[in-house]
C-alpha cells in the first residue's frame, strides 16, 4: 500500500484502522446488507450508529449531562452566525479575541448581529501569538466571550483561558479538539467542524449548554435554530449519515488507543519532536511564539522563498505531502492531528536534517 504521510490542514489524514474498518463495511453493513451511505436516517441501525457516536464522544470527552451534543451541517462557518443568531439575544453584545483568520471571519460574522468588542488581537504580527488573557477585563457584560482555541494557520493555542465570571465562554475547537484533555464545564459551546481530528468533512460538532438552548428570536430560520436540532436529536432534517459514522469509528478508535489522555501524550511527545528540531536547526525555524505554540499545526520557514519551494517539492517525492503553510504566513505547515502516526513526524525531521546537511 502506497500510503503518504498527509499533513493536510484538513481535511486531514484518518485513522488507517478507520479506513480499513469503513471499506470492509462499504457494501454491507452489520448485515443490512447495505452501505451506511444508502440508509435511512431514520432506520434502527442508523439511529444505533448516531446513538453510539454521541455517547463515545461523551465518553472520552467526559461531557456532562447538562450538555447537549448535536451533529450539524454548514461546517464551522455556519456556527459563525448561528452562534450570535443564538446567543447575542439580551446585551446583543459580545466580547472576542482576534487571533486568527478564522477569528476574523467569526468577528465580521457577529457584527451583523450586534455589537462586538474585539479584546485583543495579534494581528499586527500576523497572529503568531496569543496575546495575554490574565491583562485582559472580561468584566463588562456581553452575552458571551468567544475564542477560537487552537489557530489552525498559525499555528497557536490558547494554554489559559480568559477569566469570563459567568458568561458563557464560546470555543472554536475545529483544529484542536480531542487532542488535549479540557473541561468542558469550562464553555457554555464547543463547536468543530469534523475534518480535522474527528472525520469527513460534512459534520459540524456543537457540544453546547442546555440553558444557551432556545434563546433564539422566532425570526431565526428554523435550521439555525438550535432548539430544532435539540428536539430533534439532530435527526430534523437529513443528517449526514456517513460523516457521523466515520466519526463514530474515529471516536471508538480514540477509545481503545487510551482516551484523549493517551492522545495528549502522544501529541505533545509527536509535537516535541518537530518543535525540538525546528529550535536547533540553522536552516529551519517555527513562525509561532514558544509559549503559544499549537500541538496539531507547525508552521515553519526557510530563509528564502526558493528554499521553501524546494523542500516542499522534495519532501513531496519522499511522500510527506501537503506541507505547503498558509500563503499569510508562507513556508511550510504540518499538520499533526491525533490520526497522524508518531513516525510520520519522525520520518519528516529525518528528512529535514538531510535537506538541512544538503543546503547548509
Ligand atoms: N475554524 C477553524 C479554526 C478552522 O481551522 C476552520 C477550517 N480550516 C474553520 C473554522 C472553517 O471550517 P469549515 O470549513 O468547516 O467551515
Amino acid at each position: 500500500m502506497n500510503r503518504v504521510y498527509n499533513f493536510s490542514a484538513g481535511p486531514a489524514t484518518l485513522p488507517e484502522e478507520v479506513l480499513e474498518q469503513a471499506s470492509k463495511e462499504m457494501l454491507n453493513y452489520g448485515g443490512t446488507g447495505m452501505s451506511v451511505m444508502e440508509m435511512s436516517h431514520r432506520s434502527k441501525a442508523f439511529d444505533n450508529i448516531i446513538k453510539t457516536a454521541e455517547q463515545d464522544l461523551r465518553d472520552i470527552m467526559e461531557i456532562p449531562d447538562n450538555y447537549k451534543v448535536l451533529f450539524l451541517q454548514g461546517g464551522a462557518s455556519l456556527q459563525f452566525a448561528m452562534i450570535p443568531l443564538n446567543l447575542m439575544t439580551d446585551k446583543k453584545k459580545v466580547l472576542m479575541m482576534n487571533t486568527g483568520a478564522w477569528s476574523k471571519k467569526a468577528i465580521a460574522e457577529a457584527k451583523k448581529f450586534g455589537e462586538v468588542v474585539v479584546k485583543a488581537s495579534s494581528e499586527e504580527s500576523t497572529f503568531n501569538y496569543i496575546p495575554d488573557v490574565d491583562s485582559l477585563d472580561f468584566s463588562e457584560e456581553a452575552d458571551y466571550v468567544y475564542i477560537t482555541s487552537n489557530n489552525t494557520i498559525y499555528g497557536t493555542r490558547f494554554t489559559k483561558l480568559p477569566e469570563v465570571g459567568d458568561k458563557p465562554l464560546v470555543a472554536d475547537m475545529s483544529s484542536n479538539i480531542l487532542s488535549e484533555k479540557i473541561n468542558v464545564s469550562d464553555y457554555g459551546i464547543i463547536f468543530a467542524g469534523a475534518q480535522k481530528n474527528i472525520g469527513p468533512a460534512g459534520v459540524t460538532i456543537v457540544i453546547i449548554r442546555e440553558d444557551l438552548i432556545g434563546k433564539a428570536d422566532d425570526s431565526v430560520p428554523t435550521m439555525l435554530n438550535y432548539k430544532t436540532h435539540e428536539k430533534s436529536d439532530s435527526l430534523f432534517n437529513t443528517p449526514p449519515t456517513y460523516s457521523i459514522y466515520i466519526a463514530g469509528l474515529v471516536f471508538k478508535w480514540i477509545k481503545e488507543k487510551g482516551g484523549i489522555t493517551a492522545m495528549e501524550k502522544i501529541n505533545i511527545e509527536k509535537a516535541n519532536i518537530l518543535y525540538n528540531y525546528l529550535d536547533e536547526s540553522e536552516l529551519f525555524s517555527g513562525t509561532a511564539e514558544v509559549k503559544d505554540r499549537s500541538l496539531m499545526n507547525i508552521p515553519f520557514i526557510l530563509p528564502t522563498d526558493e528554499l521553501n519551494a524546494q523542500f516542499i517539492k522534495e519532501a513531496e517525492t519522499k511522500g510527506f505531502v501537503n506541507l505547503k503553510g498558509h500563503r499569510s504566513v508562507g513556508g511550510m505547515r504540518a499538520s499533526i492531528y491525533n490520526s497522524m502516526p508518531t513516525e510520520g513526524v519522525e520520518k519528516l525531521v529525518a528528512f529535514m536534517k538531510e535537506f538541512e546537511t544538503a543546503n547548509k
